[in-house]
């Protein structure tokens, strides 16, 4: 008798708007095709207008899940099912999961970063700076609290959405934490021991330096920036040129998108094999 051979495949989503600048659908779909894996990830433009929409056409249609980016990140929420304490403690959400016919809300951006940094240094007792206080930072922010660093300064361009996020810390975790103001080239205290860029500044193709006075970028440092394109940003190759250790934003990337096709699959996938492929698209666009 022959074999029998199915060509459904399992589905899973990318909404955003706009969202064809986003690599994650390249990258994810390198790991599936690694590991022989029989699934599909579809990146798909949805306006804001859409959301709920989509989000029941995928229902209908069985995805296992998504993910879901600017601007839908908080907007999402009304239309999921629940939250993970992760994505309930951040206010946002990035990666869906379907569970038992459940759609559940998730953030993986603060671990997919944490797992980074920890390949460089162990976070707990120190001193960190924050540039910025948009999703990004609130991810970031809230699982370096989790994660027992010792404080926490934030310094951001917007008096309104630095006060924001100095709120959420303090309300829903117990880290030492200060709003600066930002004006010129800011210079970094001395005792400050990991420094993170999770504003826009650097982004393709705008590719200008983090304005920080440069003499006060310490060896001791380590220096992160969020940004994956380009990966070596002006920012970091300050910091590289200063003696400081420095990490890109493509760690993060990987480890986010590991993280969701172990949620939706539950393989663990080789990480390696996503981070050439992000390195392959940016080295090609440069
Ligand atoms: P948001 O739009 O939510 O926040 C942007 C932040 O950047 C705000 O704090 C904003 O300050 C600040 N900012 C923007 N332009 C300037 C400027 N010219 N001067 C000073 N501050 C500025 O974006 P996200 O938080 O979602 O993303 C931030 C960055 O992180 C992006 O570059 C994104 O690509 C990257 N990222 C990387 C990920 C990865 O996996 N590596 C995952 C997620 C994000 P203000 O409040 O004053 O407007």
């Amino acid at each position: 008798m022959p074999k029998e051979i199915s060509f459904k495949k399992e589905l899973i989503g990318n909404f955003g708007y706009p969202v064809w600048d986003n690599p994650t659908e390249a990258m994810v779909e390198a790991a599936f095709a690694h590991h022989g894996m029989n699934y599909r990830y579809v990146t798909t433009e949805v306006p804001p207008e859409n959301l709920r929409a989509a989000v029941a056409g995928l229902r209908a249609m069985g995805y296992k899940g998504f993910n879901c980016t600017i601007p839908h990140k908080v907007a999402i929420i009304d239309h999921l099912d629940g939250l993970g304490e992760s994505a309930s403690l951040i206010e946002a959400v990035n990666c869906v999961v379907e569970r038992d016919g459940k759609y559940i809300g998730e953030n993986t951006d603060g671990k997919g970063f944490l797992q980074s940094l920890r390949e460089v240094i162990d976070p707990e007792g120190k001193k960190v700076l924050i540039f910025g206080a948009g999703g990004a930072a609130r991810a970031v922010s809230v699982e370096l609290a989790l994660q027992g660093v010792e404080k926490i300064t934030i310094v951001n361009r917007s008096t309104h959405r630095g006060e924001g996020l100095v709120d959420l810390l303090q309300r829903k975790t117990a880290v030492q934490v200060e709003l600066k103001s930002w004006e010129g080239n800011y210079p970094i205290p001395a005792e400050t021991e990991i420094i993170i860029n999770c504003t826009s500044i650097g982004l393709s193709p705008q590719v200008v330096r983090v304005p920080v006075d440069k003499k006060t970028l310490l060896t001791h440092m380590v220096v992160c920036d969020l940004i994956v394109n380009p990966p070596k940003t002006p920012f970091l190759q300050e910091a590289a040129e200063c003696g400081c250790r420095i990490l890109d934003g493509i760690g993060m990337l990987v480890n986010q998108g590991r993280i969701g096709i172990k949620y939706w699959s539950g393989v663990d996938v080789d990480g390696s094999v996503m981070r050439r492929k992000i390195e392959e698209i940016y080295s090609t666009a440069s």
